[in-house]
């Protein structure tokens, strides 16, 4: 059986302000993208963390990635082609970033953004987030002249699934130390307090797991 982790709201709070110190001192952030849905609560609690006196709020962009498994073809109903595919997971985006209120792509350009999620599982969505939004704006980039600057991305996440991944990240993100989870854990599957439909049933589990393990 899949072994649970119940993570609480306060988990979540103080994963967020340990690693706020961190993100500061190498990444300084001046947009945040919060990947939904598991990323919106972390992104919102971070920005607190971040927020530095006389500066303004970081402002956060929302954008929503879904992971379909794609069944193999010959599974499938009127399959027009009859090619069998390759049993593999495909992101669709579902929302992107609101440019009616970032203005022009053009305004990322030389940014430091840091990307948020929940979980870091197989990579695969945040190897699509990256991707997508280095393309968006390395073209905007070009458009500006090759003097401009690069935008750098950053990557926070509370959980890291120590396993192997499907997904790349950018060599340059990880040996320049623009990848952070807060905490790294087995191939478990992680239960976060916003899913919950009974959130005291979902915090005595966590309390239970947590006398368990000696951590209460
Ligand atoms: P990926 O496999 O692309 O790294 O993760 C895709 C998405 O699957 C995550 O953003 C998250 O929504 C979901 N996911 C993966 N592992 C877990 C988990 O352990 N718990 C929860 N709640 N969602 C997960």
């Amino acid at each position: 059986m899949v072994e649970k982790i119940y993570v609480t709201y306060n988990d979540v709070h103080k994963l967020c302000q340990e690693a706020a110190p961190k993100i500061l001192s190498s990444f300084r952030p001046q947009l945040i993208i919060a990947i939904g849905g598991g990323g919106y609560v972390p992104a919102r609690i971070l920005r607190s963390f971040l927020k530095q006196p006389g500066s303004p709020n970081i402002p956060i962009q929302a954008i929503g990635l879904s992971l379909y498994e794609q069944l193999p073809v010959t599974d499938l109903a009127n399959t027009s082609t009859g090619a069998v595919d390759k049993i593999g997971t495909k992101v669709t985006r579902t929302q992107w970033l609101d440019l009616s209120s970032l203005g022009e792509i053009q305004n990322l350009v030389g940014k430091r953004i840091l990307i948020v999620d929940e979980v870091d599982d197989t990579r695969t969505t945040l190897e699509y987030a990256v991707k997508e939004l280095e393309k968006d704006v390395e073209a905007a980039r070009q458009k500006m002249g090759s003097h401009a600057e690069k935008t750098q991305f950053s990557i926070f996440v509370l959980h890291n699934k120590d396993k192997q991944k499907k997904g790349t990240l950018p060599v340059d993100m990880i040996e320049e130390s623009r990848y952070l989870a807060a905490r790294t854990v087995g191939d478990e599957w992680i239960c976060y307090p916003w899913e919950a439909t009974d959130i005291d049933a979902h915090d005595d589990l966590a309390k239970k797991a947590a006398s368990k393990n000696g951590t209460a």
